[in-house]
């Protein structure tokens, strides 16, 4: 049985072929399929405001994808999809026609000491997931009994947490 993968897409700028952002995803859904990465459920296009006040707003979606691939190989077809979607590398948080991170891998933890000496190694779940309103909002459609290996939550319950506000470390007891 092949092993479920979540993967975060975003973009927010146009494709020439495509178009705009939320078309993007769309063929990024297909570029996964042809690429041997099977994706088996899929959330909805949500419209993130954009970072900067420069930029244009963000479409981010989540997919689901069936697959025995190593985590390694999966990341590096990612990034060949990035690549060939026109995705300029060593661009963080700036404008970008596609962005595809390896978020979960079910109750896969990888190794942290010896990825922190490989700059570019890869870390799943994704560091930043708990924090972000863009990855899950979209997530907890597709996947909101995923358990984060660590943190312990569902994502359904990651998502309530980030939208409470948080209490401040001076007004507790
Ligand atoms: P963020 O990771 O905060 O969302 P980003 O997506 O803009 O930022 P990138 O420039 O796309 O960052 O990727 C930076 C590096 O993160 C890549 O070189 C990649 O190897 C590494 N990386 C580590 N873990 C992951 C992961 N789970 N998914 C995708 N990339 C990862
Ligand atoms: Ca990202
Ligand atoms: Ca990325």
């Amino acid at each position: 049985m092949s092993a479920i993968l979540h993967i975060a897409l975003g973009g927010n700028r146009r494709h020439g072929r495509f178009g705009a952002p939320p078309a993007v995803l769309a063929a990024a859904v297909a570029a996964l399929d042809a690429a041997g990465l099977p994706v088996v459920a899929r959330s909805t296009v949500h419209a993130t405001p954009p970072l900067g006040p420069r930029q244009r707003r963000f479409a981010n979606a989540v997919v689901a994808v069936a697959t025995d691939l190593p985590l390694p190989t999966v990341l590096a077809r990612l990034q060949a999809i990035e690549v060939a979607f026109g995705r300029r590398r060593g661009r963080r948080w700036g404008a970008r026609v596609l962005d595809l991170d390896l978020i979960a891998a079910g109750l896969i933890v990888t190794p942290v000491r010896p990825l922190r000496a490989a700059a570019r190694g890869l870390i799943v779940p994704h560091r930043a997931l708990a924090d972000r309103r863009f990855v899950l909002d979209p997530l907890i459609e597709i996947a909101s009994g995923w358990r984060h290996p660590v943190l312990h939550l569902t994502a359904r319950q990651l998502h309530a947490r980030l939208r409470r506000p948080r209490p401040s470390a001076a007004k507790s007891p």
